[in-house]
């Protein structure tokens, strides 16, 4: 035998997966950017805590940037080139915005999908009522959320109140730091012992979540009147949104923490909000859309979603045909022959990126996850190859090969990404709006910020990764493949 000359052996750094702070390889002059990104991020999720008002500020910022309404531009008959920007809304809930590319539709398009709806209560057809002299407000809860977390805390209401002769009244009281806010009561301590020995998912019932309005009887009503505090709650809606009792039936209010979001943390490194899921995937990617600084190779698309909390149901959920709807559009305003052949070809030879929040690995709550693959604080945006339950059930699954382009994207543009997956096998699981697009037959993968606390009244996120998911979403739009 020869003797064979031995090599040295690989580097550890080039062998082993990075697994990094994220602040360690901020570059120089990005920790400004992080922070001017996430304040202005703060703003919004402040000021947006219903997915109306999420599409109206997503509108008002793109039509700043020069983005026009789909319909206008049609009834122009101003064809589409590229660089043009436009938009098409669904029934104000719902938002498709579009950045026309240097290729043509059939290539496929670069999509960006998060919604804008969160968990909350819903007031009911025929929320207000009086018992013991006290006003409230019956509530259906509306997503996963754990009801005894809803008590005793700051309320707001928020919503339209639509009237038969077509005007509709926006409502928010809770927010202007003059306006009063509302709670729903919890038990005290003292006489909570019933309570404290039940399961923590039937301490507090979901007809318990009724939120007290008032309780200050009327001076000046009628001496026939019986339920003289609903009688005052109803006089001051009615003097301040001109609504009377029965216009609950065409309303949609919807309540919600009391609040602005705050940074979290003497280091002020976390923001802690009503709402990340998943106002906080979805401005990354309309601020990714808006900011880009040259037309893109493919035409780009943010889909701001509803109703993704309660299954994506409804026409305003993405289980509806708006976003192929409005993909037609596209074509018919740029004159495409062969449409309908030519609308499956772009759609199959899309990618998406299903813009949701994810979990992070939380040292109170070890048990949950999958050591070594569970999403970490700090260390940027997470992608999910698969979502689902149980064997993967329910889940899109992205192939390798599509994988390997985001990496690919993400190494080049900087942006400091991990894989992570919902919790350890068999806990739990959940799903996104990724399959309603997979559907088509393009590539898709889950790609979002990790949280703590999600779907609670006030959720965590870490500013590196709020940042980065900005950083990954608009590198994704400028990809020239
Ligand atoms: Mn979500
Ligand atoms: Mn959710």
């Amino acid at each position: 035998m020869s003797a064979k000359k031995k090599s040295a052996p690989p580097a550890a750094k080039t062998l082993f997966r990075r697994d990094e702070n994220g602040y360690t390889n901020l570059k120089k002059g990005e920790e400004r950017k992080l922070e001017a990104y996430c304040r202005e991020y703060i703003d919004f999720l402040s000021a947006a805590k219903t997915e109306r008002e999420a599409h109206d500020l997503a509108v008002a910022e793109a039509e700043a940037k020069g983005f026009q309404n789909l319909d206008a531009l049609r009834a122009e008959g101003k064809p589409l080139e590229p660089g043009t920007k436009v938009y098409r809304s669904c029934r104000g809930k719902t938002l498709f915005l579009a950045v026309i590319g240097k290729h043509a539709l059939a290539d496929g398009l670069h999509i960006v999908g998060g919604h804008t709806d969160s968990p909350r209560l819903d007031a009911k057809p025929n929320p207000l009522y009086e018992d013991g002299e006290i006003a409230l407000l019956d509530t259906h809860y509306y997503g996963g959320i754990k009801k005894y977390q809803w008590v005793a805390l700051p309320l707001a209401l928020h919503g339209v109140v639509a009237k038969p002769g077509g005007e509709t009244v926006t409502v928010s009281i809770g927010e202007d730091p003059a306006d009063p806010v509302f709670v729903i009561t919890d038990l005290l301590p003292h006489l909570g012992k019933d309570q404290a020995e039940k399961k923590l998912s039937e301490g507090i019932s979901g007809e318990g979540l009724n939120v007290l309005l008032g309780s200050r009887p009327a001076s000046d009503a009628d001496k026939d009147v019986k339920e003289k505090v609903k009688y005052q709650i109803l006089a001051l809606l009615n003097a301040r949104y001109g609504i009377t009792e029965e216009d609950f039936a065409s309303a949609e209010l919807e309540i919600v923490p009391a609040g602005p979001a705050r940074e979290l943390g003497l280091d002020r490194s976390m923001i802690l909000g009503y709402g990340h899921d998943d106002r906080i995937c979805a401005y990354a990617g309309l601020r990714g859309l808006l900011d880009l600084d040259e037309v893109p190779d493919y035409t780009g698309i943010v889909l701001l979603c509803d109703k993704e909390e309660i299954g994506s149901v409804g026409a305003t959920g993405m289980d509806s045909v708006f976003f192929e709807n409005s993909v037609a559009e596209l074509l018919a305003l740029a004159d495409t022959a062969q449409p309908e052949l030519v609308l499956r070809r772009c759609l199959e030879r899309s990618r998406m990126l299903s813009a949701d929040v994810n979990v992070l690995h939380d040292p109170n709550y070890p048990d949950v996850s999958s050591p070594n693959n569970a999403a970490k604080l700090n260390r940027g945006v997470v992608i999910a190859k698969y979502t689902g339950a149980r064997g993967k059930s329910g889940s899109s699954d992205a192939s390798a090969e599509f994988m390997a382009e985001i990496r690919r994207v993400f190494d080049a543009a900087g942006v400091a990404w991990q894989m992570g997956e919902l919790g350890k096998v068999d806990q739990g699981g959940g799903g996104t709006i990724a399959m309603f697009l997979a559907r088509y037959g393009m590539d898709v993968v889950d790609c979002g910020v990790g949280l703590f606390s999600m779907h609670a009244p006030w959720e965590v996120a870490g500013k590196l990764d709020t940042y980065m998911m900005y950083k990954a979403y608009r590198a994704f739009f400028a990809d020239a493949r």
